[in-house]
Order: C-alpha cells, then sequence, then structure tokens
C-alpha cells in the first residue's frame, strides 16, 4: 500500500511525530514500522521516567526551549489522557563548595530559562529531606515523574483513533528514495511513502546510512545501569534527589528517582557499553564493537573523557564506588540497598573528531528526515520534538531552527 508518511520506530519520538502529523493533516495515510513485539522497548522504556523541567539548558538553546514546552504538553497530554503522573519536585544537593557555586550558576539558568527554583541552606535541606545532607540545595517544583511507556500507549492510541496504522515486528531492512516515492523494505515485505521519517534511536546512523545518506557520526551505546532500594525503603525521600552536575561531563550523575510505582530507583551512571541493545551486565555485541572501535571518532572521545570513563567503569563492577556517590549525599545508604534493576541504554552521536552530541541532530533529503540524535530529554520534550518535524515534513512551519541542526 502506498503512504502519505512512514515513520520507523516507535519510540516516543516517533510516535509522538506520527501523532502531529496526523493532528496537521487528519485523514493522512501513515504507517509507523516497529521492529520489536511492543513500542518502547529500548530507550523509552528504560529511563528514569522524569519530566524534566529544563534548567541545564544553555538559555535560548533549542534544548531548553524543547524542554520546557514538552514539560508542560506531557503533563497537558496525561492529563488529558488519563495516564498518571506526579509532580513531585526535585532537589539539587550541592554537597561542598565547588557544588555550591556551580549551584549557583544554576540558578541564574532556571532565572533565564523562567523556571522557579528556591535555594535552600543546610537546615532548609534537612527539614525538607532529613535523610539527605549537603552544604546547600536548589529545589526545582515543576519536575515530575511519568512512566513513559504509559505514554506511548497513550499516544499509539491517538494514532490508531486516527486511522493510521502501527506495525510490529518489522525490521526496516532496506530503504531508497526516489523522485516521487520512498521505498521501504523488511525483507520481502515492502511499503511504499510519499516521506519518511526516521526516529530509531540505537539504530538511526545505520539507518541513515542504509538509506544512502553520508553520516559523520555514529552511535555509540553508553549504558545506564540503575538499582532499586528495597520496599522498606521507599519513603527515604520525598523528592527526586540528583547532585549537582559537573559542567564537563555530559550526564547528570547518579540520582535518587521516585518512580511512578512507589519504589525509588538509584541512578543511572554513564558507562561504555558492548552492545547497542544488550541490557544485562557484561552483554557483549562483536558487530557493535567492532563498528565503533573503527570509528577514529570513538576512541578520540575515548581519550578525552579517560579518566572519567575508567572511573564509571570501576564503580559499575564495583558496587562500593557507585555506592560512594551516593552516599555523599544520602549517607543511610549501605550495599545491601542497591538491588538489581534493568539497565537503560543511551544512544550518544559521537562525530568523527570525537565530539560528542549534545543536541538534536537530523538529516534530510527531499523525501526523508533521519532524527540522528535524541538525547535526555527527549522523552519529556517528545510532543514538541513531534511537532516541530510534523511541521518540518508538511512544509507548514518554520524550518530554520532545524536547517541549523541538520549535519
Ligand atoms: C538511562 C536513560 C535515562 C534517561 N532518563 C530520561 C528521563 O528521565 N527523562 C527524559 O526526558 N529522558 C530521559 N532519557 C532520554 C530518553 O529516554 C530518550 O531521549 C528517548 O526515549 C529517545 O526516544 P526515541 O524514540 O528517539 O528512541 P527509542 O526509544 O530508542 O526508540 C527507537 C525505536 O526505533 C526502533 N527501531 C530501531 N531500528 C529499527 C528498524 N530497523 N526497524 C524498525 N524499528 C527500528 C527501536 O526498536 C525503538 O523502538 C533517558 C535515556 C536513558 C538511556
Amino acid at each position: 500500500m502506498a503512504y502519505d508518511y512512514c515513520v520507523v520506530g516507535g519510540g516516543i519520538v516517533g510516535l509522538a511525530t506520527a501523532m502531529k502529523l496526523l493532528e496537521i493533516q487528519p485523514g493522512a495515510r501513515l504507517v509507523v514500522l516497529e521492529k520489536e513485539a511492543g513500542l518502547s522497548r529500548h530507550q523509552t522504556g528504560h529511563n528514569s521516567g522524569v519530566i524534566h523541567a529544563g534548567i541545564y539548558y544553555a538559555p535560548g538553546s533549542l534544548k531548553a526551549d524543547l524542554c520546557r514546552r514538552g514539560s508542560k504538553a506531557t503533563k497537558e497530554f496525561c492529563w488529558n489522557h488519563r495516564i498518571p503522573f506526579e509532580t513531585c519536585g526535585k532537589l539539587l544537593v550541592a554537597t561542598n563548595e565547588l557544588e555550591l557555586q556551580r549551584m549557583n550558576n544554576l540558578v541564574e539558568r532556571a532565572k533565564l530559562n523562567q523556571i522557579e527554583v528556591e535555594r535552600l541552606d543546610a537546615a532548609d535541606l534537612r527539614q525538607r529531606e532529613p535523610n539527605i545532607i549537603g552544604v546547600g540545595g536548589l529545589f526545582v517544583p515543576e519536575t515530575g515523574i511519568v512512566d513513559f511507556k504509559r505514554v506511548c500507549e497513550g499516544m499509539a492510541d491517538v494514532i490508531s483513533k486516527a486511522g493510521a496504522t502501527i506495525e510490529l515486528d518489522v525490521t526496516v531492512t532496506a530503504i531508497s528514495e526516489s523522485d516521487s516515492a520512498v521505498k521501504i523494505s523488511a525483507g520481502a515485505s515492502e511499503w511504499q511513502a510519499t516521506k519518511l521519517i526516521v526516529c530509531a534511536g540505537l539504530q538511526s546512523d545505520r539507518l541513515a546510512r542504509m538509506a544512502g545518506l553520508k553520516t559523520d557520526h555514529q552511535i555509540v551505546p553508553f549504558r545506564g545501569e540503575y538499582y532499586r532500594l528495597p520496599s522498606s525503603k521507599n519513603d527515604i525521600v520525598r523528592h527526586l534527589i540528583y547532585p549537582i552536575p559537573d559542567p564537563d561531563l555530559p550526564f547528570l550523575g547518579v540520582h535518587l528517582t521516585r518512580m511512578m510505582d512507589g519504589s525509588v530507583t538509584v541512578g543511572p551512571n554513564a558507562v561504555l557499553g558492548f552492545a547497542r541493545e544488550g541490557y544485562p551486565k557484561f552483554s557483549f555485541n562483536l558487530h557493535d564493537v567492532a563498528e565503533y572501535s573503527t570509528f577514529p571518532g570513538f576512541w578520540k572521545t575515548i581519550l578525552r573523557n579517560i579518566q572519567h570513563g575508567l572511573k564509571e567503569m570501576k564503580n559499575s563492577i564495583f558496587k562500593a564506588g557507585y555506592l560512594e556517590a551516593c552516599r555523599k549525599y544520602c549517607p543511610s545508604l549501605e550495599i545491601g540497598d542497591l538491588l538489581p534493576y534493568e539497565a537503560g541504554i543511551r544512544a550518544q552521536a559521537v562525530m568523527k573528531d570525537g565530539t560528542l552530541v549534545h543536541d538534536f541532530l537530523f538529516l534530510e533529503t527531499a523525501r526523508m528526515l533521519h532524527v540522528c540524535n535524541a538525547p535526555s530529554p527527549a522523552a519529556t520534550s517528545a510532543i514538541p520534538i513531534g511537532e516541530m518535524i510534523a511541521g518540518k515534513i508538511v512544509g507548514r512551519e518554520p524550518t530554520d531552527w532545524l536547517k541549523n541542526q541538520t549535519g
């Protein structure tokens, strides 16, 4: 069958894009193709479940704008579709003078990003969170939690009710673009679409190359490993507890996260993965490792971040180091409190020169748009991301933001 639009990828970015396309163009013939037997089985289904407020991002940047709008849009979507969420607020905890200074910079950033924050001293902190210690803290009331898998189910429902199709168990194996259409193949099955949008997360670079695009980057998997606290400690914190991030590092640091089921997780760290989609510890995929280890950008980024990388690796293997990172602000935690929990894997785009891509990366042709990097907080920002991509695809919205990001 011939479609107006084909979206590859049943994670939150693909689904939000499909939903917005159907909203802008009701009645469009649209198909979503997903290789797994269910939706949101990769990054979207293995994350911290935090609806970020967006205090970290450079004021005026696309990431800051999308996050602020995404936080509001996600909560509205949940509200309208009866998906449970909680605006529980987050506390960033400074444990020394340097972190206090960094915290002050974040206060400025929050102001510029128009996000409400409340500064706490050590005593306020203790009163608000009796099990947390620090020299100061920053409370972000708007931060929330949700199960993004539930959000995806809600989006899938909207897509189906709009008359579009979601096909599972379809692994796209070939893409070819002609002047009039794009042909998408999965083994012997074929689809034809006027426009194709690829939101394939951990496989995004491979699909871009499969479609004949030249890429200057490669996806390198970074595991985000978590532990879960025993249920007896579910009340250890009232809010989400985050360290003050090191501005030189791309990830936010190990945090205590209250989940929608009432449990509390600890994590994630950021360790080099040896498989793009292997979730158990020590998963190894020869093809994945061979591919990145022959990519020059990989070695450049590893050498640049060697010290931090080795520390993360050590803490991943030995729980004691991981525990130390959390005990800095939650001293009552003990090694026996760190129970197993499934890891997530970040699709981190790395450029040939070794730069880690921190923002969105898109590649475009006349009939295709490939989302090549959709970093955290892309789950929070998915609805406005989908809106922008959809606007671009149907040619309605100003597209300068996207042109600027096009590789
Ligand atoms: C550990 C961790 C913690 C995070 N925490 C947060 C958080 O708290 N808040 C937040 O906002 N963001 C968070 N993020 C980021 C967020 O989860 C991701 O940015 C977002 O889920 C990306 O969505 P996606 O749709 O681009 O990718 P994915 O969810 O990975 O979806 C891509 C889909 O494409 C499919 N696919 C791939 N190849 C093919 C193919 N050949 N054919 C068909 N289908 C294919 C895959 O099966 C997959 O379903 C976190 C990420 C990680 C890893």
